[in-house]
């Protein structure tokens, strides 16, 4: 019998109230699970707000004011800019957060110089970023100030509860054909779809006549592994919600013996126009338990999910090829494969694809709201023939430290959205005050394609042409490199006086109870993308810079390991910008692919 409830909804309760999941194997018994990763507030790179906030419900202020190093952070003095005068001091940038913010996005905002925003003694519109696990509601977003920015756009959960994700690939498929959106596996909608996925499951048998086929039964709006359940046996079947039903992937990509998926990062900075980044570090998780289709009961060898095989009897183990624990960096991922001889130019291009496809689906029913962005996790499995298959997008894509792993990746992450988030607001401004330098860096997008370094294949391209010219050691790589690279803190000081022009007469006069003067451009405005000046890529800005076809209207190209991967060259800025040309864009897209 191949019934696999692998993680059921369950939430125990604890003598203090507070709801602690439990680790339930099928092998043994339901335990509660009260491990590290949870007393630390979040164990999974996949989200769930709800249980992020119940998580950090008791979390104390002295938590908060620990970096994950275990400094204080709270005393810290503002930075001063570089080139100011000894002694002069900047208002520091303001970060609001509440209980759910990750630690991590505080203890690096104040090492960066920023202020948390304090309630009691703080202007309520004294902040300039808010950062939260939650989304905003709509009155948030509509009365968002020009200096402030918010972690989420509206209306993005059309793309990261699994139902509405599979509905809206669905309707791309039936509009652009099966073979573009053939990267999600097949899935059913439970309880609507009931009847079509029992066609296709006896069809499928028919076609296999002994052999066993694969299916994997998720709810639709948990995460975490939750709930999830695979089968073979339709008997074993169970769903009392909305689940997605979809084919499971019986052939993942092994390394040693064990099945893992990717988790990329992609921060939209904006749905209109649609502007899209791609990180170039990331995580790879792994099960902890060999890959064995004969048990589908093991939820640690099926399953990738971090919280999951964090509580793994093999977690400590050093396991065949993996090592120790249940993570890799993305970086060190593409390197095994390059020892393998894998394309892996070919696979970043797929993985970039499909990310631009996937948010194309959901682009134009999302809202239009300004001065907000949002950072998804891309859960994505490679089969072993190198096919990337999209799993499911993740919203707050958790940032709990859990390893080392996570520190090394999760604390640049959190830098280098910072980085990006306030470039183009930074640029805009240095504009208007005319601080962008005489020859500071432009490019169009009038360069050949091939030199472009934001096309949806750029993705890790600087590793990539070297990969191409197979000269470089792996070390050397500029995935591998990526890792090492810190943001220089002269942006932040740059933004602060930015910010502090902008920002400081107009706290005197709320404060004074002055009716307060109309900002001095809108928020579109105050966020619209323009060219980055040399000076603000000092990482792996080299062989490509900033991006400029019109004054203020397109994307930086980087920010950090942030590399834009839409749009990705004049027509699709085009066809972004006035509305947005989904089949235009497609049809870039194919060209792209067809090249
Ligand atoms: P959750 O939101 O609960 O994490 P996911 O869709 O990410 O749900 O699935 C959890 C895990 O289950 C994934 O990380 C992956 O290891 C496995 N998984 C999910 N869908 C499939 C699939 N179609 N084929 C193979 N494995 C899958």
């Amino acid at each position: 019998m191949l019934v696999a409830s692998l993680w059921p909804a369950h939430l125990a309760g604890t003598p203090s109230g507070r709801k602690l999941p439990v680790a339930h194997s099928l092998r043994g018994t339901s335990v509660p699970h009260v491990g590290r990763a949870w007393q630390e507030g979040v164990a999974e790179e996949g989200d769930s707000s709800v249980n992020v906030l119940k998580s950090l419900g008791g979390v104390t202020a002295n938590i908060f004011s620990l970096s994950p190093e275990g400094h204080n952070m709270w005393k810290r003095k503002p930075l001063r800019m570089d080139n100011e005068a000894p002694g002069a001091t900047l208002k520091p940038l303001v970060f609001r957060v509440d209980k759910s913010t990750p630690r991590v996005v505080q203890s690096v905002l104040l090492e960066r110089g920023w202020d948390q925003f304090d309630e009691q003694h703080q202007d309520v519109e004294d902040w300039n970023l808010y950062w939260r696990t939650s989304s905003f509601r709509m009155a948030e977003h509509v009365n968002v100030k020009p200096w402030q920015r918010l972690n989420h756009h509206p209306g993005t959960t059309t793309l990261t509860r699994k139902d509405c994700l599979a509905k809206s690939l669905a309707h791309m498929r039936r509009l652009y054909g099966e073979s573009l959106y053939e990267f999600t596996p097949k899935t059913f909608i439970m309880p609507h779809d009931y009847t079509k996925f029992m066609a296709e499951y006896f069809k499928e048998k028919q076609v296999l006549g002994t052999k066993p086929t694969y299916w994997i039964c998720k709810p639709a709006e948990l995460s975490r592994g939750r709930g999830i359940i695979i089968f073979s046996d339709i008997r074993d079947l169970i769903f009392n919600s909305t689940y997605v039903v979809q084919k499971y992937i019986c052939n993942p990509l092994l390394v040693g013996k064990y099945k893992c998926d990717l988790r990329i990062y992609v921060c939209v900075t904006g749905f209109r126009p649609l502007t899209i980044y791609t990180y170039r570090e990331g995580l790879v998780r792994f099960a902890t338990e060999k890959f064995d289709l004969g048990n589908l009961q093991d939820a640690y060898a099926h399953l990738t999910n971090s919280s999951i095989n964090q509580s793994g009897a093999s977690y400590e183990k050093i396991k065949e090829v993996v090592g120790q624990g249940c993570k890799w960096t993305l970086s060190r991922f593409f390197s095994y494969l390059r020892n393998w001889d894998v394309d892996d130019l070919r696979l970043w291009r797929k993985i970039n694809h499909m990310v631009i496809l996937t948010i194309l689906a959901v682009a134009p029913t999302v809202p239009v709201a300004y001065n907000c962005f949002e950072l998804f996790g891309f859960d994505i499995l490679i089969d072993e023939n190198l096919k990337p298959w999209l799993l499911e997008v993740n919203y707050s894509p958790t940032l709990s430290l859990n390893c080392s792993t996570d520190v090394s990746v999760k604390r640049s992450l959190v830098h280098d959205i910072i980085e990006l988030i306030y470039l183009n607001g930074l640029r805009s401004e240095e504009k208007k005050c005319g601080r962008v330098s005489p020859g500071s860096s432009r490019v169009s997008f009038t360069r050949s394609e091939g030199e472009l370094c934001t096309a949806p294949d750029s993705l890790p391209c600087l590793s990539l042409i070297r990969f191409a010219s197979r000269t470089c050691s792996e070390a050397n790589s500029a995935v591998h490199r990526a890792t090492d690279i810190r943001p220089k803190p002269t942006r932040t000081s740059q933004l602060r006086e930015m910010m502090n022009r902008q920002h400081g007469p107009l706290t005197r006069e709320i404060a004074k109870g002055k009716p307060r003067p109309r900002a001095r451009h809108t928020p579109r405005k105050a966020f619209s993308s323009c060219a980055p000046s040399a000076q603000l890529q000092p990482h792996r800005s080299k062989g490509h810079k900033a991006v400029l076809t019109e004054a203020g209207s397109t994307p930086n190209d980087q920010a950090g390991n942030f590399v834009l991967i839409f749009p990705f060259n004049e027509a699709t800025f085009g066809a972004s910008r006035n509305g947005l040309n989904v089949k235009r864009i497609i049809h870039e897209l194919q060209k792209l692919t067809n090249k």
